[in-house]
């Protein structure tokens, strides 16, 4: 293990409704940091929070405050991603982990949301927690004023603006952001396509990210603008543009890949069979045409089952004339077919799960207009939306 692999080792160091929380060691670095700010700010500086000034702190309080406020800081992140993934579970999705990570943090799911409504609540759901944080800290320090303690004022007003600062940075409407999931979710919802969709909120992302870069170039080099700790804040917002826009990158170019292809990428016009056709027109008739090992059925595009040439092993050869497809297919159920919208992804998974290893493709008006099946996708080049 390299010096830097050392770094992004990871260690559990909670398990919260059963989810893993995660940390890297770059992480303490961070929290070291955090702490330091805060510290020598409050030494340094007076502090004015409304009507509550403060005077430069002592060595040992700045510290403590410093640690306090950090703590508070990063149970604000902890919580912001701990609601992201209890909505998914409301969703029916279950969470890989929790990861926190110098630019924040990420909830990571097992799978993507099957539709629209779920990503755009799920995605919701992180920044709706940080106003509710603010907000409750913003209550704390108008207590804590009330009763005239002047540090925990500071220490409430400092979470307050951090969960502020959380959430309204994450609704910037560039994917991965939550402001992007948002801005996929409406696209998505939209076209019905989630592959377009992703791409353009992937390229918001990589242009917010880009601002982000120039933004804290302009802090650096920025003659008469000096905000407090400039190069902190200009290092600080270069990098984080950095993470965007290498992960928003990643995110427009994986688009194209077979993760998020959909079924309607892939598919190929049905050959379906009818349920009255016999088992010997079938064998005669159908298989030296198409060498399927199953095939959608239908009536006047109305999906009825599929069958599975497995199954018909075991039929004996001298009822073959007299045996119908419907005797011997199997009734159409939940697992059987999908929406075009569908990802290449789940549709794998129902096909590995649905027993017979194929998928039909049904519209929105329940008209059979596709079939895959296992080991034969082949995905066309997509039509870029430009050249619809
Ligand atoms: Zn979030």
């Amino acid at each position: 293990m390299g010096f830097p692999d050392f770094f992004k080792q990871q260690l559990t160091i909670a398990r919260v409704y059963g989810i893993p929380v995660r940390i890297d060691y770059r992480w303490f670095a961070v929290v070291g940091l955090s702490i330091w700010l805060i510290e020598s700010n409050l030494q340094s500086h007076a502090i004015q929070v409304g009507n509550v000034r403060l005077p430069p702190h002592a060595q040992l309080t700045a510290w403590l405050l410093g640690v306090i406020t950090t703590v508070g800081l990063f149970l604000s992140v902890f919580g912001h991603e701990l609601s992201h993934a209890l909505m998914a579970r409301a969703e029916g999705i279950e969470i890989e982990e929790i990861v926190l990570h110098p630019f924040g943090g990420l909830a990571r799911l097992k799978t993507e949301p099957q539709n629209p409504r779920a990503e755009f609540r799920i995605a919701v759901a992180g920044p709706a927690a940080s106003f509710l944080f603010a907000l409750l800290a913003f209550v704390g320090a108008k207590i804590a004023a009330l009763g005239n303690y002047e540090a925990t004022v500071v220490v409430f007003f400092l979470i307050f603006a951090g969960n502020v600062l959380l959430a309204l940075f994450n609704l910037f409407p560039g994917y991965p952001l939550d402001g992007g999931r948002v801005l996929r979710a409406i696209l998505w919802r939209r076209s019905g396509d989630i592959v377009d969709a992703t791409r353009k909120a992937g390229i918001c992302g990589v242009l917010i990210g880009g601002m982000l870069i120039l933004f804290g170039v302009y802090i650096l080099i920025a003659p008469n603008w000096r905000p407090t700790q400039p190069y902190f804040m200009g290092a600080w917002s270069i990098l984080v543009g950095l993470f965007l826009l290498d992960t928003a990158a990643r995110v427009v170019k994986s688009s194209h890949e077979v993760g998020l292809a959909t079924v309607a990428d892939a598919m190929s016009p049905p050959v379906a069979i009818e349920p009255g056709l016999t088992v010997t027109r079938l064998v005669d008739d159908f298989l030296p045409l198409h060498r399927q090992t199953t095939f959608p059925v239908a009536v006047k595009g109305r999906l009825h089952g599929i069958l599975s040439l497995e199954d018909l092993k075991s039929l004996p050869r001298e009822r073959w004339t007299t045996t119908r497809v419907q005797a011997v297919m199997r009734p159409v159920q939940p697992s059987f077919f999908v929406e075009p919208s569908t990802t290449l992804d789940s549709a794998q998974q129902l096909m590995k799960a649905n027993g017979v290893g194929s998928i039909a493709i049904v519209n929105a008006q329940g008209q059979l207009i596709g079939f895959l099946q296992s080991g034969r996708i082949r995905r066309r080049p997509k039509a870029r939306s430009s050249a619809k």
